[in-house]
């Protein structure tokens, strides 16, 4: 069956096709998505575009694609402004922290990806570094030098963006025809788009991680990492890069210019894929915004990191979303009420009729029947990934599709293989309502125990207890049973 992709690069739906095939005819993809830059917590919105990317990584495996998935984890070179200026955001944290910025890298990468565990994230193939990564990156800057196509000012070693034609080609950067001198304000550098490739450490700057290269101190610039990492894991030529649209412009602009430039101007990336933000109040969530809500923020509210994911698939990945806690409390009460209605087919499946010649018969003709939802339902998320319309076609199917428990259930598992809600592994805990004022009473609890005030944690237990429900205190919050 046909997968359709939007690419961003072409922006249009395209048929995927695969740049090659793999061992006993299956179609190995190449699929490179840019990762956390581990200097603080990621944020929901972080966490938006890993889901994405998690749903495409299931669709690919759907269609049975064979697939080697790198994530890059940046822990240098990254400044405060995308555009080559301020501090190094993992110098920053260190001394914020008084931490090194090793420790600091560390640190943010483990609750990254035990976010990702909690999310149902299935981790990549190959997590690479960007400090573990350094002579790929210097061989690569040398490459580049070569081709004449970079200049050096006081503060590291620039790439010429006039020197190719084609810069900014997936961003159409060129309509936006900004020049030298104008508004944008460049310091030393030639060209207001061309970006740093590595970065010399200033006198006055004390950085912990720096490493000798071009007869100096320095450190690459941000850019440089996804390049060299993924042209070494995946080959010259890979099928799939993902990230948020933010890196649309600058990041992933600049990343096409360094790979094309170094291999001759040999198509590097054959499908970009981007995701829409998070949005809160009218702003996009941003971590130097501080308005960012974490992972755990959530689960000390009582939320389920899969109520989280739930809520995410209900918009299309290309559209932005707007983050309210009405919102994903709708969504953790929709995934509930989905929990339910599985449990009763569950229960049901194996009651089955006694007759075995019957059954068979029976089997044989709902299995046949059952083709034509498993089809609409590949068919739906086929197309550009739309997990909102996949949803419903899984709603529609437990609700109106009358075939037996047996094959439905199964079924169910079978689509939770794009969905990944652990639809398999419902426990009859996770299903129970809380009502309103059991809600509220939990939330009360929760800001006693943060203010300490055991009496007023005690009393609010009792009161709940009385309408019915315990409570037990675990690591990941208070979890309540009937
Ligand atoms: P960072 O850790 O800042 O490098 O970002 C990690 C990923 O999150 C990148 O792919 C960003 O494009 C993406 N991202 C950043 N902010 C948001 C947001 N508000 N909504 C969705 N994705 C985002
Ligand atoms: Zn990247």
């Amino acid at each position: 069956m046909n997968l359709f992709l939007y690419n961003t690069l072409s922006k249009e739906k395209e048929k995927f096709k695969p740049l090659k095939k793999g061992l006993f005819n299956k179609e190995e993809v190449g699929l490179y998505t840019c990762g956390p830059t581990v200097y603080n917590y990621a944020h929901i919105g972080n966490l938006r575009t890993y889901v994405f990317e998690d749903i495409l990584k299931r669709t690919l495996k759907y269609n049975n694609y064979k697939i080697k998935h790198v994530m890059n984890i940046t822990d240098v070179g990254h400044l405060t402004d995308d555009a080559d200026n301020g501090e190094d955001k993992l110098e920053k944290s260190a001394q914020r922290e008084g931490k090194t910025a090793w420790e600091i890298a560390k640190f943010y990468t483990k609750k990254f990806q035990e976010n990702l565990h909690d999310l149902n994230i299935e981790e990549p193939d190959i997590w690479c570094r960007a400090t573990e990564h350094i002579p790929e990156q210097i061989k690569l800057v040398q490459q580049l030098i070569d081709k004449g196509v970079t200049y050096e000012t006081s503060d590291g070693i620039y790439f010429d963006t006039t020197k190719i034609n084609d810069y900014g080609k997936m961003a159409n950067l060129k309509n936006q025809n900004l020049k030298a001198g104008t508004r944008v304000k460049i310091g030393e550098k030639k060209n207001p788009h061309d970006f740093a490739l590595w970065k010399f450490s200033q006198p006055n700057e004390k950085r912990q991680m720096e490493w000798e290269a071009f007869g100096k101190k320095g450190f690459p610039g941000w850019h440089l990492e996804c390049s060299a990492m993924s042209m070494k894991y995946l080959g010259e030529q890979f099928d799939i890069h993902c990230g948020g649209v933010d890196h649309i412009p600058i990041h992933h602009t600049n990343e096409i210019a360094q790979s094309e430039t170094v291999t001759n101007k040999k198509p590097w990336v054959k499908y970009w894929l981007h995701g829409e933000f998070l949005i809160i109040d009218n702003d996009k969530m941003a971590k130097s915004a501080g308005n960012f809500i974490t992972l755990d923020t959530l689960k000390e509210k009582n939320i389920d990191p899969l109520a989280y994911r739930y809520f995410l698939l209900q918009t299309h990945y290309r559209k932005q979303l707007n983050f309210s806690w009405e919102a994903l409390e709708a969504a953790q009460n929709g995934l509930h009420n989905l929990y339910k209605e599985i449990l009763k087919i569950k229960k049901t499946a194996n009651q089955l009729p006694k007759n075995k010649n019957l059954l068979k018969n029976k089997l044989e003709t709902e299995e046949k029947l059952n083709k034509k939802n498993l089809k609409i339902f590949q068919e739906t998320i086929n197309n550009d990934l739309n997990t909102p319309a996949a949803l419903s076609f899984l709603w529609h199917y437990i609700k109106d599709v009358p075939l037996l428990e047996k094959i439905k259930y199964k079924t169910i598992l079978d689509f939770d293989k794009i969905f990944g809600l652990g639809l398999a592994n419902i426990k009859e805990t996770t299903q129970i309502e809380i009502p309103k004022n059991v809600q509220k009473l939990l939330k009360d609890r929760l800001v006693a125990r943060k203010n300490k005030n055991w009496t007023e944690s005690d009393r609010l237990r009792d009161e709940i207890n009385k309408l019915g429900f315990n409570i037990e205190d675990t690591k990941e919050g208070q979890k309540i049973t009937k």
